[in-house]
């Protein structure tokens, strides 16, 4: 079931044009002022985590340059003709998507090479696009090397990676780089409220704000966060829903910890640490928002938490009331190295 709407909101949502892609203006803008100037090269080189639009950059890049409702490459692709509709959908013949994880192999690589000799059918360009590339052998990237070395004036490469460390410098330096950011949370938060408004669902802020949080700048964790609560909660999801469909604690339970463990009173927390292990929670992630509480409380007792934390006020003002006793956060800052 969730994977169904998974599957229904990705593609009602993923975007089709440069202006849609949410959070890489510093891509998206260049990859137009290039085409614009007739400077695109042949070789593409997208590096950044996953799930923060890497192949939905790759196919908009490749309706660019396929579009055939235009006479040339284009910074605006129609998203009609039966090029970028094709795009869209997968399944252009010009524009070949490959996972390099399992098509790792000097043959895989070879095959590649020999149909890329061949003109583009029914397209300007034939255009391949390598999806998780570090994974190839180091025979199938010498083999790819050739080809990035001398490629036919019709063939662009698209190699995308979420480790960029992996990539040959070989290849690296045939390639025009492009990183990828993670998604700032307020962009994340004004994209779910967008779909939220569109599928009819009430939220709080509070409970957006925590889905957008735990996405951690992933824009496709954020949506597939937001599957999971649509299919949970039907059309109005509370903070409440959030925390029990992520399995996380609540940052007031947090805070109760954060003061035991400053006060050294070990039995409330221990109390605290039984009761969420007993509700069930994730207790990996519980382990990272404690960490994560006592930076912030860091970050609260000695700078400018409103700007440099995206929290909820409420959260900001209590992290701040915290143990006035300690106002340079010294106490905090040896729990804090104590981790
Ligand atoms: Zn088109």
């Amino acid at each position: 079931m969730a994977d169904e709407r998974y599957l229904v909101l990705a593609r009602k949502w993923r975007p089709q044009t440069f202006e849609d892609v949410i959070g890489q203006e510093h891509i998206t803008r260049t990859l137009q002022n290039a085409i614009t100037s007739g400077r695109v090269g042949h070789a593409f080189l997208f590096i950044g985590s996953r799930g923060i639009g890497k192949t939905t950059t790759a196919r908009i890049l490749s309706k660019a340059l396929n579009c055939s409702s235009a006479s040339g490459p284009t910074p605006t692709p129609c998203g009609a003709c039966s090029n970028c509709a094709s795009i869209a959908a997968g399944n252009n013949i010009d524009v070949i998507e490959i996972d390099g994880a399992s098509n790792n192999s000097v043959d895989n690589v070879r095959e590649i090479r020999e149909h890329v000799r061949m003109v583009p059918s029914g397209s300007r360009y034939k255009i391949y696009i390598i999806d998780e590339v570090h994974q190839l052998s180091t025979g199938a990237f010498n083999a790819l090397l050739k080809t990035l070395e001398e490629p036919p004036p019709h063939a662009i490469f698209i190699l995308a990676t979420t480790e960029a460390s992996k990539i040959p410098a070989t290849i690296v330096s045939r390639c025009q780089r492009y990183d990828f950011r993670r998604v700032p949370l307020g962009r994340i938060q004004d994209l779910l409220r967008r779909i939220l408004v569109a599928e009819g669902v009430t939220c709080s802020d509070e409970a957006l704000h925590a889905i957008a949080r735990s996405a951690d700048g992933g824009m496709r964790d954020a949506e597939s966060i937001l599957d999971q609560l649509l299919s949970y909660c039907g059309e109005t999801i509370t903070f409440q829903d959030v925390f029990d469909v992520l399995g996380l604690v609540d940052w007031r339970v947090l805070h109760e910890l954060c003061d035991a463990v400053l006060s050294q009173d070990i039995a409330k927390q221990l109390t605290i640490v039984e009761d969420v292990v007993a509700s069930g929670k994730d207790l990996s992630q519980f382990v990272e928002d404690i960490l994560r509480y006592f930076r912030n409380l860091l970050v609260c007792k000695t700078a400018d938490a409103k700007k440099l934390l995206a929290l909820p006020d409420d959260e900001i003002q209590s992290m701040q009331a915290h143990d006035q006793s300690d106002p340079a956060g010294g106490a905090i800052r040896g729990v804090v190295e104590g981790f």
